[in-house]
C-alpha cells in the first residue's frame, strides 16, 4: 500500500536579514536555506545531514515555524502551514513536535518532570486535568523513567534521562511528526544507541514520522529510511539509505561517508579530505556551491548551478552534480 505524503516542503527559503548603516536597513541576507523541496511519507524517517551551517536545523525550525520562513510552502497533511495564523499554528503544533539537542536547556529547571509533562498536555488540551498525572506515569514508563522519579527536577537526571524526558514531553500531545534536531548528538555513544532504539520502538508503537537532523552519518544510518544531504543551504543528494551508503553519487556525500570510522580493520577506507572551509552563506559561490572544495570541479561547475535530478530515470536517488550529466552522456 502506498503511504500518504505527510509533509511536503516546496521551494523553502530561509534568509536572515543583515542590518547595517545608520538607519539599520537590510543590507544583505544570510541565505541559510535556499530553495529546497522534499516530502516525507507517513511512518517514514527522513534524515537531513551535513556539516554545521548547512541549513539542516534551520530547515527543521522553519517547518515548525519556530522561525517563520522567508519564502516557500510547507504542507502538512495537505494544509499550508505558512498560511495559518499564529493561533492556528500554536494548535497545529500538537501534531508537529520537536526534540532538541540539549535537553537540559529545553526543560524548565524550576519544574518537576511531572509539571513539565502536565503543562505540555494542558497547553494543547489533550488530556483532562484529572487524568494528567496518570498519563505522566504512563509516558515516563514508556521512555524508561521510573514512577518514583516523577517529582524530581531536570538537574537530578543524567543527560540520557533528560533526553528521554524530552521525548516523553513530545509524545505527551500525541504528535504525528517529530523533528529530532541533533537529538542524540550530546549523548555518549552507548546512550545514543539506547535513545535511537527507543525512538524506533516509539515509531512502531505510536505510528510516528520523524525528520531526523544530524551532522553524524553514522547515527543517521541506524534510524533513516531516506537521507537528504545538504551543503550550504542546498540539497545536493537524496536517496534511500541503502543507495546512499552503497553508491553515494555526490562528491560531498562521498567525502562525508569517507569520514565515518570503520569497525572493520580489514576494510581499508580512504578518507577524502576536503580543502578549505565552507564558504559564507551571505555570499555563496556562483554555480555549484561545492565547487570551491570539490576535487572534481571543472569549468562548468563555476558558472552553472546543477539541478537535483534522478540518477536513473524513475529512481529514488537524486543528485545535484554536473558529473551525472557527463556519466549519462558517456553511457548513451
Ligand atoms: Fe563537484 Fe562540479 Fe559536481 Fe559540484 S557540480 S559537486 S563542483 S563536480
Amino acid at each position: 500500500m502506498n503511504k500518504e505524503v505527510l509533509l511536503e516542503v516546496d521551494g523553502l527559503k530561509q534568509y536572515f536579514p543583515i542590518k547595517g548603516g545608520i538607519f539599520g536597513r537590510t543590507v544583505n541576507h544570510v541565505k541559510a536555506v535556499d530553495d529546497i523541496s522534499f516530502t516525507i511519507k507517513e511512518g517514514e524517517t527522513v534524515s537531513i545531514v551535513g556539516e554545521s551551517g548547512c541549513g539542516k536545523s534551520t530547515t527543521g525550525r522553519a517547518i515548525l515555524r519556530l522561525d517563520n520562513p522567508y519564502e516557500g510552502q510547507v504542507f502538512f497533511q495537505g494544509e499550508d502551514l505558512l498560511a495559518l495564523s499564529n493561533t492556528q499554528m500554536r494548535k497545529k503544533r500538537k501534531d508537529l513536535q520537536i526534540i532538541f539537542q540539549d535537553p537540559y536547556a529545553s526543560l524548565n529547571p524550576r519544574q518537576t518532570v511531572s509539571q513539565i509533562l502536565e503543562e505540555s498536555m494542558q497547553v494543547q488540551s489533550v488530556v483532562p486535568k484529572k487524568d494528567r498525572r496518570n498519563r505522566v506515569r504512563e509516558l515516563l514508563e514508556t521512555v524508561g523513567i521510573g514512577e518514583h522519579q516523577l517529582d524530581r527536577y531536570p538537574h537530578e537526571f543524567s543527560g540520557g534521562q533528560r533526553q528521554r524526558i524530552g521525548i516523553a514531553r513530545a509524545l505527551s500531545v500525541n504528535p504525528k511528526l517529530i523533528v529530532c534536531d541533533e537529538a542524540v548528538s550530546a549523548l555518549d555513544v552507548s546512550i545514543q544507541a539506547q535513545v535511537l532504539n527507543l525512538l524506533k520502538e516509539l515509531q512502531r508503537d505510536y505510528k510516528l514520522t520523524y525528520l531526523f537532523i544530524s551532522h553524524d552519518l553514522g547515527v543517521v544510518r541506524h534510524i533513516s529510511d531516506r537521507i537528504i544531504v545538504m551543503y550550504l543551504g542546498k540539497i545536493v543528494e537524496v536517496a534511500d539509505k541503502k543507495s546512499l551508503f552503497q553508491n553515494p553519487k555526490h562528491p560531498y556525500t562521498q567525502a562525508l561517508l569517507s569520514a565515518i570510522p570503520s569497525t572493520n580493520i580489514e576494510a581499508k577506507k580512504e578518507r577524502i579530505l576536503l580543502k578549505g572551509d565552507v564558504p559564507s552563506p551571505i555570499d555563496p559561490p556562483k554555480g555549484c556551491r561545492f565547487h570551491t572544495r570539490c576535487p572534481y570541479a571543472f569549468d562548468k561547475c563555476k558558472e552553472v548551478e546543477p539541478k537535483l535530478q534522478p540518477v536513473k530515470s524513475g529512481g529514488q536517488q537524486e543528485v545535484a552534480c554536473h558529473l551525472l550529466d557527463e556519466e549519462k552522456s558517456n553511457a548513451s
